[in-house]
């Protein structure tokens, strides 16, 4: 057990100030700063810790965890105050999450915790079959994070848990950056598997928790696409895309990745599943242009870019990336071949995409039906008042 003590007659209160508890009430997970009593009191609560949520009447809605120097004060818990929250609570939390993907899928090889949507608000945890990757995000899932260790070991009894916590996201919310191994040990890149291929992903090293499991949709609709046909994946990382492609029948494919590590994992992936792959480092989309040039065309082309917009200020050049990267990558698509483009930017709108993609389609003088508008897999839940987290936005269309 850990020292979480959370007794709640007694926990801290925070209260809203007058007609500030609509949006609260009718089920949005989040009270901001300008919505509560900020008073000295308030501020000197320590950044984090579990506080009663309480409206100008005096009525109690719910315990959540609270930050004084985040915009996102409060995020909820529950909206039971006299919950106790505790290790054996967390548990129930990772134990419905798993059983939820466990309905998904039959192997052990997901997104176990997607923050608000599986009630544990800024917290994401990735799990590779008894690897264990965990982002807290916030200061109250930093305060809580020894808790949650323990509700896992109870839940899941991972042999490894590793934590990365070196998240940008986490500078809003006042915490330093880090990474720790918890638990455990972590040899080397590990095995993950998805829609039937097999992966080596690097944890310690690799982007974000390692792998991106949010694309799994969408790596097997393109793979249902690729059968006989030529492929390139632009920013391919470990080869998610491609290597799907390659075993459901490419002729030849092609992954282009300016990291040598990333590249290395793929061409590792690829020999693991007894396929063809030919690993181009280079800068995406100097490579676009270079094949341009060349007169080489694909069957199908995919483009899967790190996020372009990485904050509100960035829109405006980031939406400029995505049109170039289509106009691009529209080029090298043969006619009546087959185009999948990605935004992973939080801060980039479905329609907003969309109009970049047209408008790269037009430039690129192709015409185009749209075959797939697509989020992430349903191991990345939304909650309902949050669409806007739902931040992976892709489009499969066939070319003209
Ligand atoms: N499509 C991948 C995920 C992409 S992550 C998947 O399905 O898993 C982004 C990748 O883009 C990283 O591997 C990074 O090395 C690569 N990258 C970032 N900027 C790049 C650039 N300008 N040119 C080529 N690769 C780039």
């Amino acid at each position: 057990m850990t020292n979480l003590i959370d007794i709640p007659a007694t926990r801290p209160q925070i209260h809203l100030l007058p007609g500030r508890s609509r949006r609260f009430r009718s089920g949005h997970p989040w009270i901001f700063s300008n919505e509560i009593v900020m008073n000295a009191e308030a501020k000197a609560l320590p950044p984090g810790g579990l506080a009663t949520i309480v409206d100008a009447g005096a009525e109690r809605l719910g315990v959540g965890t609270f930050n004084p120097h985040s915009l996102i004060s409060v995020r909820l818990l529950s909206r039971r105050c006299e919950q106790t929250i505790d290790q054996a609570f967390l548990a129930e939390r990772l134990r419905r999450a798993a059983a939820l993907r466990d309905r998904l899928y039959d192997r052990p090889f997901y997104r176990l915790i997607h923050a608000e949507a599986d009630g544990l608000p800024g917290l994401v945890a990735d799990r590779y079959g008894d690897v264990v990757v965990l982002e807290a995000n916030t200061a109250g899932m930093e305060a809580l994070l020894p808790t949650i260790l323990a509700a896992l070991d109870e839940v899941l009894a991972p042999s490894a848990v590793l934590l990365r916590n070196d998240g940008a996201v986490r500078k809003l919310e006042g915490l330093d950056l880090y990474d720790r191994l918890e638990k455990g040990e972590i040899a080397g890149p590990i095995e993950l598997e998805e829609n039937g291929a097999t992966f080596f992903a690097d944890l310690v090293t690799g982007q974000k928790t390692g792998w991106f499991f949010d694309q799994r949709d969408n790596r097997a609709a393109v793979a249902a696409l690729a059968k006989g046909q030529s492929v390139i994946d632009f920013y391919s990382y470990a080869g998610g895309f491609a290597i799907q492609a390659a075993l459901a029948g490419a002729a030849k494919v092609v992954a282009v990745d300016r990291s040598e590590g990333s590249l290395a994992l793929a061409a590792r992936s690829a020999e693991r599943n007894g396929v063809a792959l030919d690993c181009v480092r280079a800068e995406a989309f100097a490579e676009m242009e270079r094949l341009t040039a060349a007169k080489q065309r694909f069957g199908v082309v995919v483009a899967d870019p790190p996020a372009f917009v990485k904050s509100k200020k960035d829109l405006a050049a980031g939406a400029k990336g995505y049109r170039k990267m289509t106009r691009l990558a529209a080029g090298l698509v043969e006619p009546g071949g087959f185009l999948m483009v990605a935004s992973c930017s939080h801060h980039m709108a479905a329609e907003a995409f969309a109009d970049e993609v047209r408008h790269g389609l037009s430039l690129a003088g192709r015409g185009a039906r749209i075959l797939r508008s697509a989020g992430a897999a349903a191991d990345h839940p939304v909650h309902p008042f949050l669409p806007e987290s739902a931040y992976l936005k892709a489009l499969v269309l066939q070319l003209d």
